[in-house]
C-alpha cells in the first residue's frame, strides 16, 4: 500500500454540465444546500490542521464544476500558499476558464486539468446533454486560455465510451503531437449513470494504445505523473497520453487518494459507500484536530486492494448509485 498523501477536495455538487456518464438530469433535485457545504475556511481548517500534519501534501479541487465556486480564487490563494502544500491541482469542464485561467493561476495554481470529451461540437454537445447554443467552442477558448497563461502541465481529460466519441481518440491523441499538452483517456466507471451504457461501457487502454501504436508508433514516456495513468508518447510528440485503466487494468494497490466530498465526507475509495466520516458535523461540533486526525487514520487503514471491476461483479449494474458528480470526481 502506498502512502496516502492525496486529498481530491469537491468544492461543490453542482455542474453547468450534464455528462451523460456523470450526472443524471434528476441530480439537480438532490444539490447539497448551501448551508451544507463546507465553507472555504472549514476547507482550509482541514487542510492545514488536519490533513497537513497526517502527511497530505497533495491537493486537487474538482467537483461538480469547480469553477462554479464562490471564492474559489480566493481559497486556491489560501492553500497555494500553506508551506506543506506541495501539489495543488485543478479538474474543471473548462467552460467558465477563459476568464478564470488568469486570476487562479495569478492565486497560485499551477497545474489544471479539462476534460474534453470531443473536438466535434455535435458529439460534444450529445456528451454533456446540451441542447441550446454549442458550447464546444468556449470551452476550447478556456483551453486555449489555459495554454496561455501557462498552466504546465496542460492534461485534457477523455472518457472514451463506445458508440459515442471512441471513433475520435486518434484525433484527441494528435492534439499532443505539437503541443505540450497531455490527453488522459479514461475508462468509463460503472459508477452513477452506468446502466445507461449496457453491460461494457467502456473501451480497454489497450484497444486505444493499439490504434495509435498503428497510426504513428507509441513508447514509454519518462514524464511520468504521480497518479494512477501509465503514460506513453507518440515518437517525438511534445506532450504526452496517459491512459487510466481502472477497469481493464486493476491499480487500487497504487491508489494514494481519498476524497471530500463537499458536503464535507470524507470517503477512502471511490466505491466506498460505507466507512466514510462526516467530517463537516465533527468540525461544527468543536471535535479536536487531533481526534479527527485519530479518526482518519482509522478510515486509511480501510483502503481497499481490490480490483474495480472485481468489485463490480456480482453487483447490480448502477449499485454504486452516487455519481462522479456527488462524490466529486
Ligand atoms: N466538472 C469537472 C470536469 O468535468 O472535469 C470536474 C468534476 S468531474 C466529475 C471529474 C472527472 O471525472 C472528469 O474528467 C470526468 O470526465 C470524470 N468522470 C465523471 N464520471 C465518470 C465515470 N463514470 N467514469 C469515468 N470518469 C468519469
Ligand atoms: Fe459536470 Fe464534470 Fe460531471 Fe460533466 S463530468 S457533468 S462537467 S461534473
Amino acid at each position: 500500500m502506498p502512502e496516502i498523501d492525496y486529498l481530491r477536495i469537491s468544492l461543490i455538487d453542482k455542474c453547468n454540465f450534464r455528462c451523460q456518464y456523470c450526472m443524471p438530469e434528476e441530480a439537480k433535485l438532490n444539490y447539497v444546500l448551501n448551508q451544507e457545504l463546507l465553507s472555504n475556511q472549514e476547507i482550509l481548517t482541514l487542510v492545514r490542521d488536519v490533513f497537513m500534519p497526517l502527511g497530505f501534501t497533495k491537493f486537487r479541487l474538482t467537483g461538480g464544476e469547480p469553477l462554479l465556486r464562490p471564492g474559489l480564487v480566493d481559497l486556491v490563494r489560501d492553500l497555494a500558499q500553506l508551506p506543506a502544500c506541495k501539489d495543488l491541482a485543478l479538474t474543471t469542464n473548462g467552460f467558465l476558464l477563459a476568464d478564470l485561467a488568469q486570476p487562479l493561476y495569478d492565486a497560485g495554481l499551477k497545474r489544471i486539468n479539462i476534460s474534453l470529451d470531443s473536438l466535434d461540437p455535435q458529439i460534444f454537445d450529445q456528451i454533456i446533454g446540451n441542447r441550446g447554443k454549442s458550447r464546444w467552442q468556449q470551452t476550447w477558448e478556456g483551453i486555449l486560455t489555459a495554454h496561455q497563461v501557462g498552466f504546465d502541465p496542460l492534461k485534457l481529460n477523455v472518457v472514451v465510451i463506445p458508440g459515442l466519441n471512441d471513433q475520435e481518440v486518434l484525433d484527441l491523441a494528435a492534439l499532443s503531437i505539437d503541443r505540450q499538452w497531455h490527453i488522459r483517456f479514461i475508462e468509463f466507471m460503472p459508477i452513477g449513470n452506468s446502466y445507461l451504457f449496457g453491460e461494457k461501457a467502456w473501451i480497454d487502454s489497450e484497444e486505444i494504445r493499439q490504434s495509435v501504436r498503428q497510426k504513428w508508433g507509441l513508447v514509454e514516456s519518462n514524464i511520468k505523473g504521480n497518479g494512477p495513468a501509465d503514460v506513453f508518447q507518440i515518437p517525438n510528440a511534445k506532450g504526452t497520453l496517459g491512459f487510466i485503466s481502472q477497469m481493464s487494468e486493476c491499480f487500487c494497490d497504487r491508489c494514494n487518494r481519498v476524497r471530500l466530498s463537499a458536503d464535507g465526507w470524507l470517503r477512502p475509495c471511490l466505491l466506498n459507500e460505507t466507512g466514510q466520516i462526516d467530517l463537516k458535523t465533527a468540525l461544527r461540533d468543536g471535535v479536536s484536530s487531533e481526534n479527527l486526525q485519530a479518526k482518519i487514520s482509522q478510515l486509511l487503514l480501510l483502503k481497499p486492494e481490490i480490483n474495480f471491476k472485481e468489485r463490480d461483479s456480482g453487483t447490480e449494474a448502477g449499485t454504486y448509485t452516487r455519481t462522479m458528480s456527488q462524490i466529486g470526481g
